[in-house]
C-alpha cells in the first residue's frame, strides 16, 4: 500500500463514516478476528462502523470483544442491505473477490458505490478495490490490520479488544505460530499485542480448549476414515452426513482434522471431504508442505482456491463419486508427489 493511498485513507476517516466490514463466508479466527479488530480501531475515530457476516461462525470464536454486535446477512438482510447501501467505506477482510461471501450478498457488494478497502493475503485479487492492501506473503490479515494502523501510524492507539481480536487471528492462521508465513516480524507484532493487553494464554484456551465430548468422538470417526496412499505422500479422510449427525456435528467441529492427516511422517499432501447434504455438496478442505500448491489443484478441478499449502473447494458429486475423482487427478501431480522427488 504506497503512502498516497495511505494518506488519502487518512483524510477520508478524518471524520465520521458510515462503514461495513465484511469477513469471507464461513469465516475463521482470522476472519472473525481482522474484521472485528478492524472494527474497534475504527471505533475510536467514532465511526459508524459495523462487521456483518455473510452468515453464522463456530461458537469458539463466540466470545470475541464485541461479536455480539455482528450481523449475519444470511438471517438478517434487511437490515444489512440497509447498512450496506448507506455505506461511505465498505473493508472487505480476508478474502479477494466477492463471490466468497455467498452469491446474495456478492450481488449487493458489486451494486455497491461505496468506496472499498481491501486487506487480505490470499492469492489472485480480483480487482474491485478502491485500496487494495493485498499480500500472499503474509501469515493472516490480523497480521495485515496491524500493519495497516501502523501505516496510519497508530500503533500506540491500540487497545486490549484490538489486540485480543488481532492475537486471536495470527494464532488460528499460523496453526499456533507455526506455519511457515510465521516470521520475526509476526513474533514481534504478537509480543507487542500481549503489550497492549491480548492475554495469550486465554486467548488459546478459549479457542482450543472448548471441545464437547461428540466433537472428539467425531475426530475419532475421521481418523478410523483415515486413507494413506504412501507412494503419492498423500493422506485424505471422509465424513458423510450420517456421520456427521451420529456426533451431533456443529458449526466449527471438523475444524483441524485435516491437520492430524498432515501430521503423518512423510506425508506432504492431506485432504479432507465432508458431506453437507442441505448444501447439496462435499465441503473440501486441502493442505500441504512445501511447494505443492494445494490452491492451484483445487482452482483447476474443485472450484475453490486459497494459499500454496492451505486451500479450499466444493464438489457437487456425491461422496463416492469425488473420492474416485480425487484419486484419479493424483497422479497428474506425480511430480511433486512421489518421494524420490524434491517437495
Ligand atoms: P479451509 O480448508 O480451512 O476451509 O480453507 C483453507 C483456506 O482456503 C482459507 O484461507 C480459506 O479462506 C481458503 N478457501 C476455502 N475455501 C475456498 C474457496 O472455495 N475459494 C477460495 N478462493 N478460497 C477458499
Ligand atoms: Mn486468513
Amino acid at each position: 500500500m504506497i503512502k498516497t493511498q495511505i494518506s488519502e485513507i487518512k483524510n477520508l476517516l478524518s471524520t465520521p463514516k458510515n462503514i461495513v466490514i465484511v469477513p469471507h463466508r464461513n469465516p475463521d479466527g482470522d476472519a472473525m478476528g481482522s474484521t472485528l479488530g478492524l472494527y474497534h480501531y475504527l471505533k475510536l475515530y467514532n465511526h459508524n462502523a459495523v462487521v456483518i457476516a455473510p452468515n453464522d461462525y463456530p461458537d469458539f470464536l463466540k466470545w470475541l470483544p464485541d461479536d455480539e454486535t455482528v450481523l449475519k446477512f444470511e438471517t438478517e438482510q434487511d437490515q444489512s442491505n440497509t447498512l450496506i447501501e448507506k455505506a461511505d467505506l465498505i473493508c472487505t477482510l480476508d478474502f479477494n473477490a466477492f463471490h466468497r461471501t455467498g452469491h446474495l450478498m456478492a450481488e449487493v457488494l458489486e451494486a455497491s458505490k461505496a468506496t472499498k478497502l481491501m486487506i487480505d493475503h490470499h492469492q489472485q485479487p480480483d480487482d474491485y478495490a478502491t485500496y487494495m492492501y493485498s499480500d500472499v506473503s503474509m501469515s493472516s490479515t490480523c497480521e495485515m490490520v496491524y500493519n495497516f494502523i501502523e501505516m496510519l501510524g497508530d500503533t500506540d492507539k491500540i487497545n486490549t479488544k484490538i489486540a485480543t481480536c488481532l492475537y486471536t487471528g495470527i494464532m488460528t492462521d499460523t496453526g499456533s505460530f507455526r506455519f511457515p508465513a510465521t516470521t520475526s516480524k509476526t513474533h514481534h507484532i504478537l509480543a507487542n499485542l500481549i503489550d497492549k493487553g491480548a492475554n495469550n494464554s486465554q486467548i488459546h484456551n478459549n479457542i482450543y480448549d472448548t471441545n464437547s465430548y461428540s466433537r472428539l468422538q467425531l475426530l475419532g470417526r475421521a481418523m478410523q476414515n483415515l486413507k494413506v496412499i504412501p507412494e503419492l505422500r498423500t493422506a485424505y479422510m471422509t465424513l458423510t452426513q450420517a456421520e456427521l449427525d451420529k456426533f451431533n456435528f456443529k458449526k466449527g467441529d471438523t475444524e483441524g482434522f485435516v491437520n492430524y492427516a498432515l501430521s503423518l511422517k512423510g506425508i506432504i499432501f492431506a485432504a479432507i471431504f465432508i458431506e453437507n447434504t442441505q448444501d447439496k455438496i462435499i465441503k473440501i478442505s486441502l493442505r500441504s508442505k512445501g511447494t505443492f500448491s494445494v490452491n492451484e489443484l483445487s482452482r483447476a478441478y474443485f472450484n475453490g482456491g486459497g494459499h500454496t499449502n492451505a486451500a479450499g473447494g466444493r464438489s457437487e458429486e456425491d461422496m463416492p463419486t469425488t473420492i474416485n475423482k480425487f484419486i484419479s487427478i493424483l497422479p497428474h501431480y506425480k511430480q511433486d508427489l512421489s518421494p524420490d522427488q524434491n517437495g
